[in-house]
């Protein structure tokens, strides 16, 4: 972390100091608030630059996490809100409920061009929760308007994170983020992830087979349900929740081919792996599959301006081109025109910076440089994909032992946490799976970064482990 002059930011405009205001006001995002009120301090981020982020003492940060898996561009890009501000003097807002304007019609063709295969319909969202809930309801009102109206079940992974609009919760395979909203909506059925390094014994040595045997256990669930029941699985293509599981090989392959036996949809939740995550727009092309629905958001336009969306294929919107039939489905601000133009404006820079080849390009040592991290012995798997990996913590390389509950709340919420941040790294800590330590950042990151992100990880590591 590196000082820079003090910044004055610390005051709301009624002279409040602005973490007193935050503890009095401010309901944060899956947030303990406790240890506010017990005084502590929450981080207030000022300001952004390149891959670097700002406190309100003035204090710099290296942005491991693009923000939440965001800002693929970096910060303080001015040509983004100037697209913004150009748009909003333009045509500020206006629905996409049987009107339209120019941003949206531009940004869904680009999209469609980008997308896979025959996916050329673009319904936009304002996030990507909302982009999943959109294509659960789309897969139920399809498989009525072509006959098969039991089919409404869909299949996720265990501890895969999907979002929480109650939909879109009950994909998600996070017992702990659902228990408090049980009931949810029926028919969330969770089949095993592609977490290799907790893989069963006879597999876990052998990607194909891993593979194979993961994929076949979403076969398995459909026959279990009755086909005619399961209208679609969602998948990401690197899992991140539980700390970036990549497909194993054949796994996609052999996933697509089980939903073409059973007529069950294969939805790609990009919400985190397109827009260069991994290396293309969209991760199904690393993975070579193709989905009959991608859904997306946060890096469309690199956070500069919420949007999320649902892509479907020709075949999935061809009932929707006859007589009165209507998705009766939509959002006030899906859509947004100043999101729409900002979307367009970040794609601009994906193709004039490449983008997307320079993940390509520097992702091997972005891997290599995070491998070297093995060496701790605190340090069990590192694994992940493109610009996107988690590093899991474990007692025992050995035995791959791992934390009880009681310590994995000490280390990673009582300790790591906050050392990594004070050490001028953001990144997260992550406990929803087993304990993993995950990195992010903007896509123009090259092997300075890399370095000070292992500096940083390789000494907090290393004190965590003389704590344990
Ligand atoms: N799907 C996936 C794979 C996600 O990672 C997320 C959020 O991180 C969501 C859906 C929900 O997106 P949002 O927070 O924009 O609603």
């Amino acid at each position: 972390m590196t000082t820079t002059a003090a910044a004055d930011e610390t005051l709301t405009p009624k002279g409040t100091r602005r973490v007193d205001a935050a503890r009095d006001h401010l309901w944060m995002h899956f947030a303990r608030h406790s240890g506010l009120h017990q005084g502590q301090d929450v981080p207030i981020i000022v300001r952004g630059e390149g891959a670097r982020i700002w406190d309100d003492a003035g204090r710099r940060y290296l942005d491991g996490l693009a923000g939440l898996f965001v800002v693929q561009v970096g910060h303080g890009r001015r040509e983004l809100a100037e697209a913004a501000a150009r748009q909003a003097e333009q045509l500020a807002y206006f629905p996409l409920w049987s009107y339209t304007h120019p941003a949206a019609i531009d940004l869904a063709e680009r999209l469609a061009a980008y997308a896979p295969g025959d996916l050329n319909r673009v319904f936009f969202t304002t996030g990507g929760g909302e982009a999943v809930e959109t294509a659960w309801k789309l897969a139920k009102q399809y498989w009525k308007l072509v006959g098969k109206p039991a089919k409404h079940k869909v299949i996720s992974r265990a501890v895969a994170y999907h979002g929480t609009p109650q939909g879109a919760l009950a994909i998600t395979g996070i017992p702990s983020a659902k228990e408090a909203f049980e009931p949810l909506v029926p028919g969330g059925l969770k089949v095993p992830n592609t977490n290799q390094y907790r893989a069963p014994d006879h597999v876990r040595e052998d990607g194909k087979a891993f593979g194979r045997w993961a994929a076949d256990r979403i076969e398995e669930a459909i026959l279990f349900e009755g086909p005619d029941t399961v209208a679609a699985v969602f998948l990401e293509p690197v899992q991140n929740s539980g700390g970036c599981f990549p497909p194993p090989p054949g796994y996609f392959d052999r996933v697509r081919a089980i939903c073409d036996e059973h007529d069950v949809l294969l939805v790609s939740d990009e919400v985190i792996c397109a827009f260069g995550r991994i290396g293309s727009i969209f991760a199904c092309d690393d993975f070579g599959y193709v989905p009959d629905m991608i859904t997306c958001a946060k890096g469309m336009t690199s956070g500069y301006s919420p949007i999320g969306a649902m892509i479907a294929s020709d075949r999935l919107f061809e009932p929707f081109t006859k007589g009165t039939t209507t998705f009766a489905h939509g959002f006030t601000f899906g859509g947004h025109p100043v999101s729409a133009a900002v979307a367009m404006a970040n794609l601009d820079i994906f193709e004039r910076e490449s983008l997307t080849d320079h993940v390509k390009a520097n992702a091997p040592a972005f891997r290599s440089t995070l491998e070297r991290l093995l060496d701790l012995p605190i340090v069990g798997d590192v694994r992940g994909a493109g610009y996107f990996y988690g590093i899991e913590l474990v007692k025992d390389k050995v035995t791959r032992e791992t934390f009880y509950a009681d310590e994995s709340e000490r280390l990673l919420r009582g300790f790591l946490s906050k050392a990594l941040f004070e050490a001028g790294l953001y990144c997260r800590a992550d406990d929803r799976g087993d304990p993993v330590v995950q990195l992010a950042p903007p896509l123009i990151c090259g092997q300075a970064e890399f370095d000070e992100m292992e500096e940083i990880l390789r000494g907090v590591l290393t004190e965590a482990w003389s704590r344990i």
